[in-house]
């Protein structure tokens, strides 16, 4: 595959140029959808027996497909969690491809699991967990809380033999993410959920909890999955209430932070976490919060043993990474993926050349942001604010507006390629959702959105 011939080295400075022109541009196209037909009558088919051509195929990419593609990078890209993947990060996923490290075993990653391993050691102390905790980079969020909970209802079912042909059950809260249900469906586990404080404004409600936790279900409730900044609203559960009920229970915490984790690093809001120190696991998304490029999740545990117990695989080939020489850390044994990719290298590149501070302040810009959006939403009046901010997130109101208003806006914006916001529900009620990551948002970039609301 690699004789080198004029179209290789066509297609190579092609795609560089093309790296580095997208990642030196701050504000690129926002591009939008179009039918899989309208994209096929624009392209043609571009798999056939003699292949088009690198050159060919990457014009095909740069001049059409990535059109129909929505930066998620982009500064007034404030929908769903948006994510800001700094050069460095970027720069050195290209070099994770290009170095074709196998990411599952110390015998073959040795020097890229170090990598990983720097960059988890500093999200681990972020934490507070004891220093026996430590966690791998996944693929995100979903399998970062899926390996968790398994690894859960494993230590569960060899604590409790006589639970094991029955359905565990996994408690949360209404505020949990949507990842949380499905992966329970992949588990055939049971989710019940408790509601949040009344006031809506605070997370699970730990009385509705404790109710839970004594009734008769009681016996098979294996983990209890608390937020860390809800996808929605960033509300961040009563931790330390969770920690202790789930400490005298004696059943796992799960803390899923795959949004707000990185808030973990803001001095600003780190009280707010207090209690995660004394969770069994938990989970943190690097391509939301700490600017990794897709994709790349991570999950933590406090005891490393039931992880590997729950995760190592067993196999007559396998059996070589295990043997002397190849003594270090197994990736593979602490989460759902055998082959894997070394998903935390260009988290440890970016880290370790910018330094931890330059991260604190990136993040904290984004809380920043959104306190800076609540105000001016507030000296509106034609908005109303409907929940100060939390972590980065933002909710309001335009007056008078409805679901199809706040649809055709949307629309609207990202028609023009002007930005790309979102509506949710809070309380039953159309809302505006803004969500800060990306430190090159301005306040100028908030004024002019919210100047599309009149
Ligand atoms: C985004 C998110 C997830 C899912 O993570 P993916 O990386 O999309 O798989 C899980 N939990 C929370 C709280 C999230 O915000």
């Amino acid at each position: 595959m690699h004789s080198i011939d004029m179209d290789l080295v066509e297609m190579t400075l092609d795609v560089m140029k093309y790296a580095i022109g997208r990642i030196s541009n701050i504000t690129p196209e926002l591009g939008s959808p179009k039918k899989e037909e309208e994209l096929l009558k624009m392209v043609g088919e571009t798999i056939t027996p003699e292949g088009i051509g690198g050159e060919n195929a990457f014009k095909l990419f740069r001049d059409v497909l990535v059109k129909a593609t929505v930066p998620i990078d982009h500064p007034r890209h404030l929908a769903f969690v948006p994510a800001a993947p700094t050069r460095a990060a970027i720069m050195f996923d290209l070099v994770t491809s290009a170095s074709s490290i196998h990411g599952a075993y110390w015998m073959e990653g040795a020097g890229g699991i170090f990598c990983e391993n720097q960059a988890m050691k500093w999200l681990v102390s972020l934490t507070g967990l004891p220093d026996s905790a430590f966690g791998v980079f996944t693929s995100g969020g979903t399998a970062a809380n899926l390996s968790a909970l398994v690894a859960a209802r494993d230590h569960f079912r060899n604590t409790h033999p006589e639970t094991r042909s029955k359905k565990g059950i996994i408690i949360t809260s209404e505020g949990a993410h949507s990842s949380i249900n499905a992966m329970a469906k992949v588990m055939d586990a049971e989710v019940h959920v408790v509601e949040t404080e009344k006031d809506f404004f605070s997370g699970m409600d730990l009385q509705k909890a404790l109710k839970v936790l004594n009734s008769d279900l009681r016996e098979r409730i294996f983990a209890v999955v608390a937020t860390g900044g809800t996808t929605n609203a960033g509300i961040i559960d009563d931790l330390k209430g969770i920690a202790e009920v789930c400490a005298s229970e004696k059943i796992w915490m799960h803390v899923d932070c795959a949004y707000g984790g990185g808030a973990l690093a803001a001095k600003s809001v780190r009280d707010l976490f207090n209690g995660i120190e004394k969770a069994d696991s938990i989970t943190i998304d690097p391509h939301k919060w700490l600017f990794s490029p897709y994709d790349c999740g991570a999950v933590i545990y406090k005891n490393l043993e039931i992880a590997k117990n729950a995760h190592s695989q067993k196999g007559a080939y396998l059996d070589i990474f295990k043997d002397e020489g190849a003594q270090g850390f197994n990736p593979a044994d602490y989460q759902i993926q055998l082959t894997r990719r070394l998903r935390g290298m260009p988290l440890w590149f970016s880290l370790a050349m910018h330094g931890t501070k330059k991260y604190q302040w990136a993040i904290e810009r984004g809380i920043e942001l959104a306190k800076i959006a609540e105000n001016k939403i507030k000296q509106n009046d034609l908005l109303e604010l409907v929940r100060p901010a939390g972590l980065s997130v933002v909710l309001f109101k335009r007056k008078g507006w409805n679901a199809d208003d706040y649809k055709e806006w949307t629309y609207k914006n990202h028609r023009d390629g002007f930005a790309l916001v979102t509506p949710t529900k809070w309380k039953e009620e159309d809302v505006i959702r803004f969500c800060f990551i990306n430190p090159d948002t301005t306040e100028d970039d908030i004024d002019q959105i919210l100047e599309t609301l009149k």
